[in-house]
């Protein structure tokens, strides 16, 4: 792979971030990275691993001359990172950030930006329950879907520049409009994690439970909650407070499918469930053949269940 921008700027510098860092050192894309984050601690890790060329003190610093900007803070934080480097801006640079909401991130960033910025918003589809900046590896995006939404009029250039790098980060690229994205992430992945915090404050609320049993015996299926109930509470706030309207609409959706079940369950309906987990079923192995999870038992852990 060959270099796609000379000089790339990272803003924040946890998961998102370092691991793009790692895959861009990995396949050569850039001749040098500049890195800020806003405590000297992670900037000083930072440093320590290796994944930056440089790290700065301001965010104004590690932008100048940067021909590539990633956003890639918390999503309530892009507004103000944004108005803090716009004066120092490359004219043809692009700047794109890696938020988990669409909508809200392009309302907060674009009023900011000069004249002659390239905005090409994004959002990896992958992550960890980690974070931080030794939480990133270079292998996080491979195979993995990263979705654009480019304004419509947009610089085409720009945007098709962004698309081969991540590309060369190892993913796919896919591109829609910010609500439709929202829309979807809503589905698959926002509504998904608060019905697991949910599960978990269920068991923390039976504390005489939780203390004993649930640790002691927590099987695949609450297992899967609490790893992802253990997700960062800051991104997570974040994007319940700028995701709200596709959020609740999700939510609403569920809770009548779950008043479905519910009335199932108390008739004695065993066909309506058998039913409805067929469906389901069907979905999972939609998702094990587009290659997006493994089938192998207990997704792949193996005993020890890391
Ligand atoms: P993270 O590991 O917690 O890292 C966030 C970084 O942002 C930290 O380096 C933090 O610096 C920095 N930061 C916070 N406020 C800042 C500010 N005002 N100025 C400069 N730096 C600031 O988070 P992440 O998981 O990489 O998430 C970053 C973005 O990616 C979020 O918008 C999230 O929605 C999105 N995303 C996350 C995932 C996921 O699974 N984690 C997946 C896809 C997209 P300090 O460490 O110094 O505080």
């Amino acid at each position: 792979m060959s270099v796609i921008y000379e000089r790339v700027a990272l803003i924040g510098l946890g998961l998102i971030a370092s691991s793009m860092a790692h895959a861009t050192k990995r396949a050569g894309l850039a001749r040098h990275i500049a890195g800020h984050a806003k405590t000297a601690a992670t900037r000083a890790t930072a440093l320590e691993i290796g994944f930056c060329d440089s790290v700065h003190e301001t965010a104004a610093d590690a932008v100048r001359d940067a021909d590539l900007i990633v956003l890639a803070v918390p999503v309530g934080a892009m507004g103000t990172v944004s108005a803090e480097i716009a004066p120092h801006l490359k004219p043809g640079a692009t700047i794109t950030d890696v938020g988990s909401v669409k909508a809200a991130v392009v309302e907060a960033v674009a009023p900011h930006l000069p004249e002659g910025v390239h905005f090409v918003p994004g959002h990896p589809l992958a992550g960890t329950e980690h974070s931080g900046p030794r939480s990133g590896f270079a292998t996080l995006f491979d195979n993995r879907w990263t979705i654009l939404t480019p304004a419509e009029g947009g610089d085409a250039a720009a945007s098709d520049r962004l698309v081969s790098y991540w590309q060369g980060l190892g993913a796919h690229v896919d591109q829609m409009d910010a609500a439709h994205h929202d829309l979807v992430l809503a589905v698959t992945s926002h509504t998904p994690h608060l019905i697991a915090y949910t599960m978990v404050g269920v068991a923390d609320h039976l504390r005489r439970v939780t203390e004993s049993e649930v640790i002691k015996y927590s099987a695949a299926g609450f297992r899967d909650f609490t790893r992802i109930a253990a997700s960062d509470p800051t991104m997570w706030r974040d994007v319940f407070l700028t995701n709200k309207e596709a959020t609740l609409d999700i939510l609403g959706r569920f809770t009548e499918e779950l008043f479905v079940l519910q009335r199932a369950i108390r008739m004695g309906d065993g066909d309506a469930l058998f039913d409805y987990f067929t469906r389901t079923r069907a979905i999972r192995r939609g998702i094990i053949e587009a290659g997006q999870d493994t089938a192998a038992p207990d997704f792949g852990r193996g005993k020890a269940g890391g």
